[in-house]
């Protein structure tokens, strides 16, 4: 299989699980996680036709963006030190895990720099696992709240990593359960805030996440092979 080949599967699975749903495909988008391959790969699925794509690692990043030629839109998706902030302000659109005010903050302080706002999501480790990053669900409200107050960011939705399973129906009770809590914090009606996306899904579980409403799915290997 090749990248090109991989990549049209994944979509189809999306629409699949789309119309399982009764959804619209068109309200997924495909993150194409693309940490630790390099910028050809990355190029060659935007010459596929993919033109957004995931980053877990600061440095990686500003490397890899520096490089390509291809008008590509970055999304950070992975763990962020506040120090580090300052090396992706301005080149990423949407960091979807901001887990503390700390780093909201920092985020804030940068974007406002640059005169420009940054979309935001909120991670929620749904699961309570320790090993995992995000807030806890019980101050995810309280936290959503206070990053709506930064002048430089939108909070447009929540975003979750269940725990890992084989079967992935089992981890969609998590993908529910950020599903609903997003309902939650909507009904707020916070200003500022929308809950219009979930990320949520990856390669082994986008369907599942999709049959419970997730609008960003994070595929890496299904697309790019293994790390
Ligand atoms: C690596 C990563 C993914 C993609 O994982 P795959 O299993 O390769 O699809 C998605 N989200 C986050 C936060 C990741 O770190």
């Amino acid at each position: 299989m090749t990248l090109v080949d991989n990549l049209n599967t994944v979509r189809s699975q999306i629409a699949t699980a789309a119309g399982a749903a009764g959804r619209n495909p068109s309200s997924i988008r495909l993150v194409a996680v693309s940490k630790t391959k390099p910028a050809s790969l990355i190029e060659e699925a935007f010459r596929a036709g993919q033109t957004l794509f995931g980053e877990n690692y600061v440095q990686e990043l500003a490397a890899k963006a520096a490089e390509m030629r291809s008008p590509v839109e970055w999304h950070f998706i992975g763990h962020l030190q506040s120090n580090k902030v300052k090396y992706i302000a301005g080149l990423v659109t949407m960091i979807h895990s901001v887990d503390r005010l700390s780093l909201a903050a920092e985020i804030d302080r940068q974007w406002g720099r640059l005169g420009r706002c940054c979309d935001v999501l909120v991670q929620v480790n749904v699961s309570g696992e320790p090993t995992k990053s995000g807030t806890t669900r019980d101050e995810a409200v309280s936290l959503v709240r206070e990053v709506s107050a930064l002048p430089h960011l939108r909070v447009r939705g929540l975003m979750t990593m269940p725990p890992f399973f084989d079967d992935p129906d089992r981890a969609r009770p998590y993908f529910r359960e950020l599903r609903h809590l997003a309902r939650e914090i909507d009904e707020l009606a916070l200003p500022g805030v929308s809950m219009g996306e979930l990320s949520m899904g990856m390669s082994g579980d986008f369907a599942a996440a999709i049959a419970e409403g997730a609008t960003l799915v994070r595929v890496g290997s299904a697309i790019f092979g293994g790390r």
